[in-house]
């Protein structure tokens, strides 16, 4: 048991607690109704069993393929360190065994302090062995609510931080046009990753089902942020829910190029000329078995790039042109109109003026 290790005495615990407008920071799209975030910083940790049984003082720490290892010691229930949580030599101590060892009664006293008493002395490494347990260990948790549209699609995600994770605990759910709820834990929860997550990958793990755009997906304790080949199909996976897309097919555009490279002209309203190079195409999009719009697509290039900002040209995309045009033998000129109409636009939102270009 660790209980018979000293404690410190009782810190006193202040809650603390603020919120964050997060509104004004949607530029594009819709702006929801409400956009707000929730912290509240000081809540006690809840930790009964080790206040009842004291903590289970175990070795923690790593072993990088570089050489370098490090040994501390935590709680391997909550997770807590005590204070220090030393600095223990990697050839006497396994991570994951009992920390036997001696502990110092009392926090030493911080480097900064001592380099103002002892003027102009090194500043001395922490002691070796670890200090008390934090007596009133407290974390924060933190929530963001959205009211309003915000991303496409739904779903629903829990997340069970590793020994690395900032936070223990994370969840959000999510409908649009509706809104959303994320919530964080912190430090709040951390037997629960202890015990479901303490793996040396140090990767997070989710549980989640999404719908967005006819496809839902889910992750089944699938890591947060990579995934193997090796992986078994439950863990993460998708499957289209569109029923059009089994009676009729698959969604998919085809391209179709109609001309050669075409040498055109875009002439500015700033009395410039560029040459470009273009290329008519025909995009049908449809599912195989559906109705298909077809749309008329000039695909350009600038070998020298139209300027339509300070620090930047474009130097080619695809402009849409009307049928009537395409089909005709007009369909460069109005192609390089449209591209000009488009340029004099970016300019615009840019701030850019040509004359600032001469
Ligand atoms: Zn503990």
């Amino acid at each position: 048991m660790g209980s018979e290790h000293s404690a410190l005495p009782a810190e006193e615990i202040t809650v603390h607690g603020f919120t964050v407008n997060y509104r004004k920071d949607h530029r594009r799209g819709p702006t929801p109704l409400l956009d707000r975030g929730y912290f509240l910083s000081g809540l006690p940790r809840l930790i009964a069993l080790c206040q009842l049984l004291g903590h289970k003082p175990t070795i923690d720490g790593y072993d990088s393929k570089y050489g370098k290892s490090a040994r501390w010691v935590s709680c391997a229930r909550c997770g807590i360190r005590p204070n220090p949580q030393g600095r223990l030599d990697a050839t006497q101590w396994a991570i994951g065994q009992r920390y036997t060892g001696p502990f110092l009664t009392e926090v030493p006293q911080p480097p900064e302090k001592a380099r103002q008493l002892e003027d102009a002395k090194p500043v001395p490494l922490p002691p070796t062995e670890p200090g008390p347990w934090p007596t009133n260990p407290t974390s924060s948790i933190g929530a963001q609510l959205i009211i309003g549209p915000s991303f496409g699609g739904a779903g629903i995600e829990l997340k069970v931080g590793s020994p690395a994770s900032e936070q223990c605990l994370a969840a959000h759910v999510r409908i649009h046009p509706l809104g959303a709820l994320y919530v964080h834990t912190e430090n709040h929860g951390q037997f629960i990753q202890k015990y479901l997550n303490n793996s040396t990958d140090w990767e997070s793990r989710v549980i989640g089902l999404s719908v967005d755009q006819g496809t839902l997906r889910w992750k089944v304790w699938a890591r947060r942020d990579s995934s193997s080949i090796h992986d078994p199909w439950w863990m993460n996976g998708s499957i289209n829910i569109d029923p059009r897309h089994y009676l009729l097919g698959p969604n998919r555009g085809h391209c179709t190029p109609l001309t050669e490279k075409t040498p055109g002209t875009v002439y500015l309203p700033d009395g410039t000329r560029h040459d470009i190079t273009l290329t008519l195409e025909r995009w049908t999009h449809g599912r195989t078995r559906g109705r298909k719009t077809t749309r008329w697509m000039a695909d350009w290039t600038s070998r020298a790039g139209i300027p339509v900002r300070f620090d930047r040209s474009v130097h080619g995309a695809s402009i849409e042109i009307g049928e009537e045009a395409a089909k005709s033998g007009q369909w460069a000129q109005q192609a390089c109109a449209a591209i000009a109409a488009q340029c004099v636009q970016d300019r615009v939102r840019y701030g850019y003026e040509a004359s600032a270009a001469a």
